[in-house]
């Protein structure tokens, strides 16, 4: 072990845990490996769980207003570090500063939600639904419950779930992605701070044998995961199998849909945004642009200028756009540019010609563009997650929408038109969870939630939002009624109210 190892944190202390493997953490903007991460065995997340579990019952017991008054110690620490969370994620993650600060922001919102929480858990009472009885429900926390995130958002994620859980009275164990565990180990560092007591925020680092010791550990009631489909489906079918509540959040493939009618400049901004920002590595990027006839060839035009003057290079100089997150996915995702090739788009933008603004050891890819790309390639079957976007041409609105609704992704999808009743007709015939009306990243705000449909979420709640309070509790209805004494005689017929 070095000084730069990131431990485990259980009972809220650094633990390294007893299993001696460990994970190499990289800067992706050098390509240097900065620190190593403690993986977790099966016997350490059972040592992490058993803590969790241990917290638990007072944390439950304690009273509403303490947990608020922790909610919102923390709003106010996350808030002051933010620029501390920001730098952390552009180490390990590569993104640029300005966009993990938004990305900060965005996690602050479930906090503002999560404050609220007085509201959320007051329950229904029915006064005389009998003659002489009550009827009332309450919301109960689960127990101890998993979250494991993904590494694109290594600090918004986890607030999607972490706030909400532990202000329904949980306690949780996350475990972050591997390739940038930094920011979690902030956001459990400052929830100690605001006062949460050890044990009800854990964090354990790992890999596959992490999550599959959570997912089979009789301790955990919960799991919250959000990653790639693949992962997602067998996290929920493992989770479910034993006996688990889950919420599986999957990958993406995300159409923006362009009428001729839009407003052309507005569209292109917007594809460039959402196609780019983050190096194409959101959930929520547009990789699948759908030009409706006949605004193609002006639309590819517009973005291709729009792309010659994006700056790739180091997150902490002011560029536009950081390289991707290991050498593996960099080269994952240049491979698909020359399978577009082969498959006969035309490459409008090359990122593997990018000349970068940084260290030449970086994990560069530069924004690249393909025009007359069919349903049948790979470079629109396949998540890249990648700055790859994709322009496919439709006739017709409606073999647009068909297009989009063949997709077996549903996570979000844009309209840009000028046209509201297009548009409305667009929100109510779209098979997709989230849609933007010319919003390109259509994420919705703390008290709505967010899901996708299909192959992007498996189970039944969203995160955040009300469905995050239901994932979060179990409810409990009560009847109840106080006769006078010696006023009740032997009843065999079922209970009728009257
Ligand atoms: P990933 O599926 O590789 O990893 C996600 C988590 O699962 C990590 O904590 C990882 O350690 C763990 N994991 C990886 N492989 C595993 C396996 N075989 N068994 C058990 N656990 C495993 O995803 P990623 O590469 O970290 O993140 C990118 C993916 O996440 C993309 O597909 C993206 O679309 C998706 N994502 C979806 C949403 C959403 O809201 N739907 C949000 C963010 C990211």
């Amino acid at each position: 072990m070095t000084g730069n190892d990131i431990t485990h944190w259980v009972d809220g202390a650094g633990w390294a845990g007893t299993a001696g493997r460990t994970g190499d953490v990289y800067d992706p903007a050098t390509g240097q490996v900065t620190a190593r991460v403690c993986l977790a065995s099966e016997s350490d997340v059972d040592h992490a769980v058993t803590s969790a579990a241990r917290a638990y019952p007072r944390w439950r017991d304690t009273s509403l207003a303490r947990r608020t008054a922790v909610l919102f110690a923390f709003r106010r620490l996350l808030a002051e570090h933010a620029g501390e969370v920001a730098a952390a994620i552009t180490a390990e993650h590569g993104k640029v500063l300005d966009d993990a600060a938004g990305e900060v922001q965005r996690g602050l919102e479930v906090v503002d939600f999560a404050c609220g929480l007085g509201h959320l858990l007051k329950g229904d009472f029915t006064e005389n639904a009998s003659s002489g009885i009550d009827v009332y429900s309450i919301r109960q926390p689960l127990g101890v419950v998993a979250v494991i995130s993904p590494f694109n958002f290594p600090a918004m994620v986890p607030l999607w779930f972490l706030p909400l859980a532990i202000a329904c009275g949980n306690s949780v164990v996350l475990k972050p992605s591997e390739k940038d565990p930094s920011a979690s180990l902030l956001l459990a560092r400052l929830l100690r701070e605001a006062g949460l007591p050890d044990g009800v925020c854990t964090v354990v680092h790992g890999d596959r044998v992490a999550v599959d010791a959570l997912l089979a550990h009789p301790d955990i009631a919960a799991v919250s995961f959000v990653g790639s489909t693949p992962v997602a489906r067998s996290v929920y079918e493992t989770g479910t199998r034993h006996g688990k509540r889950v919420q599986a959040l999957g990958g993406a493939k995300n159409h923006m849909v362009v009428l001729p009618d839009a407003d052309l400049d507005l569209a292109a901004d917007a594809a460039v945004g959402a196609g780019f920002g983050s190096a194409g590595e959101r959930c929520m990027a547009i990789s699948a642009l759908v030009a409706v006839d006949p605004v193609g060839d002006e639309l590819v035009e517009r973005i291709a200028k729009r792309i010659g003057a994006l700056r790739t290079g180091d997150g902490r100089r002011g560029c536009d756009m950081g390289p991707l997150v290991t050498a593996e996915h960099r080269d994952r995702v240049a491979s698909y540019v020359e399978a577009g090739i082969a498959s006969g788009a035309t490459l409008v933008a090359d990122g593997r010609s990018v000349i970068p603004d940084g260290d030449p050891g970086g994990f560069w890819l530069g924004p690249t563009l393909f025009d007359h790309v069919t349903p049948d390639m790979s470079i629109y079957t396949d998540e890249i997650f990648g700055p790859v976007l994709s322009v496919l041409r439709a006739p017709s609105y409606e073999a647009a929408v068909e297009l989009v609704n063949a997709s077996p992704y549903g996570n979000g999808t844009a309209i840009f038109t000028t046209d509201g009743r297009a548009a409305r007709r667009y929100q109510n015939e779209v098979e997709v969870g989230m849609v933007g009306i010319n919003v390109p990243i259509p994420v919705p705000v703390a008290y709505h939630s967010f899901g996708g449909w299909k192959a992007s979420l498996f189970g039944d709640a969203h995160a955040y939002g009300t469905h995050g309070v239901d994932f979060y509790t179990r409810t409990k209805a009560v009847t109840s009624r106080w006769p006078d004494p010696g006023s009740d005689g032997v009843q065999l017929g079922f209970p009728r109210n009257s």
